[in-house]
């Protein structure tokens, strides 16, 4: 059984997932008389190639093509599209994040609106647990999580802002993720739920991150339960893979995978490039390497039809993986298997998250200014403009850089784009 999700879907029409497909294929038979081959003038060539096919290439592609009728080329060196929010039916027939679990909420109308030309939703709001002290609680720090946890009984929010406020520990200035936390909960809560994590995740302390990776995760006076308390809460109804294949499905659009672009780069004629992969490595590492974390992936499948109360269990302060996530919470998929990934984080691998420290600002500062010298090629997303940015940050951020090639002539550096707020 392959689930319920793709299966009422209809079939895109377009080019999506094979490479360069304007070539005629010849049939048994054919034979050469009157085939003239393609003069180089003749031949292919693109007004853009966008390097990587994840949600800020993706995007570009698709306004470039519709709106501005330009030819692009996208190539990437994975073998499909979608970039980290790849998501795919695993063997036993669960759809699966291949990348650690995906959810999309935001505050942007406009971004929603976007990206509904392409996707029905099926309306999910995101609950995680965090395994504390033997018990499995709610996780942002809320007064849910303190009323469960010492059995308090705050009963409204105000009460449990005099609560925090009597807990809380006064830093002068909220420069870390450390202060952020005990400014607002003092330390036990920190210790209990934060310090763990991060010291997993990122390989460092809280008090050597920005105070912005843990202000993601802000304590809360209410007791809402949700992860995240933005409008709009869904997951693309058939899948975040359907809905790239139907952002990408335009004809102007030619899709090239499994390849790096540097092995193209003098074969393939183009104007100008948009670069959505880690910025020092298009500059050869010449100041240096930026520094992404990553993780590895341990995928399970379980002969049952659940495995966890809600779609992620954070473990701040057992085992060596940070969360286990269920997918099918999160996909609403009906399947009497469930498929599960826990992330175990490294400096090894591919780079998904930017780690925000002043050093590492100041070192991307560097590529930055090197960027905007460098004529006829934008920079877009997540690992280029090294921003720990969400998904629908980086739509929104690509939307944004799409006015600025409209308005940017050919042969002039593009400036930086400045911040895509929540
Ligand atoms: P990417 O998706 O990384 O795409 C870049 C692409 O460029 C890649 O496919 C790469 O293969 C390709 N590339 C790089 N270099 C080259 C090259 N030289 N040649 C060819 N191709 C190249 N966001 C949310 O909103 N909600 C979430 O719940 C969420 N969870 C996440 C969980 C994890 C574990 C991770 C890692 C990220 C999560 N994100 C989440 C963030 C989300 O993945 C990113 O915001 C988004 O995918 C970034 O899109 P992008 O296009 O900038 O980059
Ligand atoms: N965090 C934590 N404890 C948790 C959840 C998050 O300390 O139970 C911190 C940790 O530093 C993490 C950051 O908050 O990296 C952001 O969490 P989020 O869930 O947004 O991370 P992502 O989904 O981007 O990996």
């Amino acid at each position: 059984m392959n689930g319920v999700l793709r299966t009422a879907e209809p079939p895109v029409s377009g080019t999506v997932g094979s490479a360069l497909q304007s070539v005629p294929i010849a049939n048994p038979g054919d034979t050469l008389d009157g085939f003239v081959p393609p003069s180089v003038h003749q031949r292919q060539s693109f007004d853009f190639m966008i390097v990587g096919a994840g949600f800020a290439g993706a995007v570009l592609a698709e306004r470039l093509a519709s709106q501005a009728g330009k030819r692009v080329l996208i190539c990437d060196r994975r073998s499909h599209i979608a970039g980290n929010a790849y998501d795919h039916f695993d063997d036993a027939g669960v759809l699966v994040h291949r990348y650690g679990p995906h959810i999309f909420p935001t505050n942007s109308q406009r971004v929603v609106d976007y990206l509904s030309r392409f996707t029905e939703w099926h309306p999910y709001e995101h609950r995680v647990l965090a395994e504390v002290d033997g018990q499995l609680l709610p996780m942002p720090i809320s007064r849910a999580t303190v009323n469960e946890l010492y059995g308090l009984d705050l009963k409204d929010d105000a009460s449990c802002a005099e609560y925090f406020a009597s807990i809380a520990e006064p830093v002068e200035q909220v420069r870390t993720s450390e202060d952020i936390v005990v400014s607002r909960v003092g330390r036990d809560l920190y210790n209990k739920f934060i310090r763990g994590y991060t010291r997993k995740q990122w390989g460092l302390d809280p008090s050597q991150l920005d105070a912005s990776v843990c202000a993601r995760v802000a304590p809360r006076v209410s007791d809402d339960r949700r992860y995240f308390t933005d409008s709009f809460q869904a997951m693309p109804k058939y899948g975040f893979t359907r809905m790239f294949e139907r952002i990408l499905a335009h004809p102007n659009i030619k899709i090239l995978l499994n390849t790096d672009y540097r092995e193209v780069i003098g074969l393939i004629p183009f104007d100008r490039m948009i670069y959505t992969g880690p910025i020092d490595e298009f500059f050869h590492l010449r100041f240096g390497k930026l520094p992404y974390r990553s993780l590895e992936f341990r995928f399970e499948t379980h002969a049952r039809e659940w495995a966890q109360p809600v779609a992620v269990v954070n473990y701040p302060n057992n085992h060596a993986y940070t969360r286990s996530t269920e997918f099918k919470h999160l996909t609403g998929q009906d399947h009497p298997k469930t498929s599960v990934v826990y992330e175990y984080p490294t400096d090894n691998g591919d780079p998904y998250y930017p780690v925000p420290r002043p050093e590492n600002a100041d070192l991307y500062r560097q590529y930055r200014e090197l960027a905007e010298t460098t004529p006829d090629v934008f920079f877009a997303g997540r690992l280029a403009t090294y921003k720990y940015y969400d998904m629908h940050q980086v739509v929104a951020q690509a939307l944004s850089v799409f006015e600025n090639i409209v308005a940017t002539p050919k042969g002039v550096p593009a400036p930086e784009l400045v911040s895509v707020t929540r």
